[in-house]
């Protein structure tokens, strides 16, 4: 199971990061006023499990992609800063998650075993479990996992596991007004996204892209992908992810072979000495 984010149709309302917030009583940070557009949570982090992040762009009029109208009552556009005739603004909004990898660096490095893959293919932490070491926040390739403050324990999206249970689905996309955020089944997701692509561009957005939709993306696949109306790095995504612990067992294999030289050029020597 998982989230397919089509930012084309995010409306930065936030109403995703309003009810993770309250499913999962994570607490306040208070209003930060941060000087970027309407971001005031500024990235993901222990105290934000979902971060809408706000992207004003200047572009050429031609590249400008039609609004779709998502028949919802509107009090039309909010005022533009003046173009110069060739170029307009347009906002880019995307709600950001953990992205529930396939091959999950932070859990292959978490030490007690609070880090765990649940039966829906998920990421969790299990904050009772928790010893606050901090392994897993410089393994997440996305930045995505951080230690909070107050009791310096590891927190982050666990894709309302509580919810699952019960047949729910998770808060954001309950809440989400537009269907920004979709949550099911990954093949079925991926197939409403390959689609959703296809329709995107054929509107002339041909800057679209999927991203963490395919197995061969940097971890293994993404439990969380997105659509994108432009580059990674334009939204503070990582444009080729890796898993930061993909090399661990070559490094484990050569550590092991030095061991086994050192131990036998040792008991080389003590032999030499007894003759
Ligand atoms: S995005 Fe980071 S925190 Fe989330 S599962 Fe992947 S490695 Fe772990
Ligand atoms: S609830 Fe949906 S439309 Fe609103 S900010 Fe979140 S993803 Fe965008």
């Amino acid at each position: 199971m998982g989230f397919f984010t089509d930012t084309s149709v995010c409306i930065g309302c936030k109403a995703c990061e309003v009810a993770c917030k309250e499913w999962n009583e994570v607490p306040s940070t208070g209003l930060d006023l941060l000087g970027q557009s309407f971001d005031n949570t500024g990235g993901l982090g222990a105290d934000s499990w979902r971060h809408v992040a706000f992207v004003e762009q200047r572009v050429p009029v031609a590249d400008e992609v039609a609004t779709v109208d998502l028949g919802m009552p509107s009090v039309g556009m909010p005022e533009q800063p003046a173009g110069d005739g060739d170029t307009a603004v347009r906002w880019l909004m995307s709600s950001d998650v953990c992205k529930h990898c396939t091959h999950a660096a932070c859990l292959d490095v978490c030490p007690t075993g609070s880090l765990f893959r649940t039966e829906f293919g998920t990421v969790v932490v299990q904050e009772d479990i928790c010893n606050g070491c901090g392994y897993c926040v410089p393994a997440c390739p996305y930045g995505v996992i951080e230690r909070r403050e107050t009791d310096g324990r590891a927190f982050k999206c666990t894709l309302c596991y509580d919810r699952l249970g019960d047949g729910l689905e998770p808060a954001c996309a309950k809440a989400c007004p537009t269907d920004s955020i979709q949550f099911g089944e990954l093949d079925e997701l991926r197939d409403r996204a390959d689609r959703r692509l296809a329709a995107v561009r054929g509107e002339g957005a041909t800057g679209a892209r999927l991203y963490g939709r395919d197995p061969g993306d940097g971890v293994g696949g993404a439990g969380a992908f997105f659509l994108l109306l432009d580059e990674p790095e334009v939204y503070g995504l990582p444009p080729d992810p890796v898993v930061t612990t993909r090399d661990l067992p070559a490094m484990w294999k050569h550590a092991a072979a030095a061991a086994v030289s050192v131990a036998a050029g040792i008991a080389l020597a003590f032999t030499r000495r007894r003759r």
